[in-house]
């Protein structure tokens, strides 16, 4: 069987490349990344958690200019 390959190949790869599997996705499909994009991959899971939640994430502050989360437009 072959070596996986990043699935984000470049000049930025690091680390071993595994199969990862990603939680936020429910195909339960797993993709190979470098350990370095397995991470960025993490951090943008987070992110993206973050914003399609309806609780509002821990750094936000409603007071911080007059801006409120729940709010309609
Ligand atoms: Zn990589």
């Amino acid at each position: 069987m072959d070596e996986p390959r990043c699935l984000q190949e470049g000049p930025d790869c690091r680390g071993k490349v595994e199969y990862h599997l990603n939680h936020d996705r429910d195909d339960f499909k797993a993709f190979p990344r470098c350990e370095h994009h397995q991470a960025l991959r993490l951090a943008q899971a987070e992110r993206t958690r973050e914003l399609l939640s309806d609780v509002p994430p821990a750094w936000f502050d409603p007071s911080y200019a007059g801006e409120r989360w729940d709010e309609e437009y």
